[in-house]
């Protein structure tokens, strides 16, 4: 059951209006078709399914940070996409600014594109690198036929320029992507979404390429723009500590489900779900002594092969009988009901934050 499904959760999860959030994902499904294999056509039944994401019921605000996080493979990036329609969802819906998305024509779709925009992990594949920097940006203004005039063109360039902190913009707009450091073409790639003034960013791994010693000013230039432009981003990571050093909330995804959401703090500080707890303990630290870094039990999960009960079983070193059979719901966790938990224990107070040894 997701956490909008269930009455339980349904407060802490939208105790808005169907309309008033910026996202609304309910329910969100996306299945693929593998290819059938020779024992499949042998025995003449379907091919398997893979349940990429497999309902995902999430909120984002206006002004609001929201970190999906997750090992590889666990579906964060799907659910992007699909909320986004760059991949079509199989089943659920999705709510930009109070519309439903879901089954617009793709006709249609253009509009959507300029309100919600999508910042790629690799800013080196990203730009063009034949363009100038000024070019690049007008690019998306050409596209959408917003560039009335070429003067109304260069300001909107020149404002994207320095909302990104590249300036003086003069410099700056007349540089091709090889002049620029990494730091600085990802700066050029977020100019390039905001010229269109979207109220949504979805950034996927948005500083997973670039050097650490740039990590914070582009982390940094995206908790500004929350805050000053009021957009609402969707940050896709792998990194708790990239998550815990900007966002408002976490929501940490399993298997195509969410496991655990909530106020980042409280996320990080006190995790709830034993998968959440693992993926803390396996953070490297400065100070080794502090604290041993202990690795994920078992294997990344594969999408084809779906654990009955609790997805997470197999890797759980809190794993009662129960939890090979019954699917654990997304439900307020005992001691901090502003975290929803998708653990049979947790919800009924019956672990500690403090992770078994695997
Ligand atoms: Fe572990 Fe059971 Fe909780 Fe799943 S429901 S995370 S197996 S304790």
């Amino acid at each position: 059951m997701s956490a909008l499904a269930n009455p339980a959760v349904a407060p802490t999860t939208a105790s808005k209006d169907a309309g008033e959030h910026l996202l609304e994902v309910r329910d969100l499904a996306v299945h693929f078709a593998l290819k059938r294999s020779f024992s499949d056509r042998l025995a003449r039944r379907g091919g398997q399914v893979a349940r990429a994401v497999d309902g995902v019921s999430l909120t984002l605000d206006r002004g609001e940070l929201l970190a999906l996080v997750g090992e590889s493979g666990s579906g964060k990036t799907t659910t992007a996409l699909a909320a986004l329609r760059l991949l079509e969802p199989t089943a659920g819906t999705v709510l930009l600014e109070g519309q439903d998305i879901t089954k617009l024509p793709h006709s249609d779709l253009r509009p959507l594109r300029r309100r919600a925009q999508l910042i790629h992990q690799d800013p080196y594949a990203a730009l063009d690198p034949r363009l100038r920097t000024r070019d690049l940006i007008a690019e998306a203004l050409r596209i959408h036929g917003l560039t009335p005039s070429k003067e109304a063109e260069r300001a909107a360039v020149s404002d994207a320029l320095e909302k990104v902190g590249l300036t003086p913009v003069e410099t700056f707009a007349e540089r091709y992507p090889h002049q620029l450091s990494g730091g600085q073409r990802q700066r050029v790639a977020i100019a390039g979404s905001l010229v269109l003034g979207p109220s949504l960013l979805v950034a996927d791994e948005p500083v997973s390429m670039l050097d650490v010693s740039v990590r914070a000013g582009i982390l940094q230039l995206l908790d500004g723009l929350r805050r000053d432009e009021g957009v609402g981003i969707l940050m896709i990571t792998h990194d708790l500590a990239t998550a815990a050093h900007v966002s408002d909330r976490v929501a940490v995804m399993y298997h195509g489900n969410l496991v655990e959401l909530g106020p980042a703090r409280t996320v990080i500080d006190r995790p709830q779900h034993p998968y959440t707890q693992a993926l803390i303990y396996a953070v490297p630290r400065v100070h080794r002594d502090e604290e041993r870094v202990r690795t994920l039990p078992g294997e990344p999960p594969d999408a084809s092969r779906v654990p009955s009960g609790c997805r997470f079983h197999p890797r759980c070193t809190f794993c009662e009988e129960r939890c090979r059979s019954e699917v654990p719901s997304l439900l307020p966790a005992t001691g901090d009901p502003g975290v929803l938990v998708a653990c049979h224990l947790a919800t009924e107070g019956a672990l500690t934050t403090t992770r078994k040894d695997p």
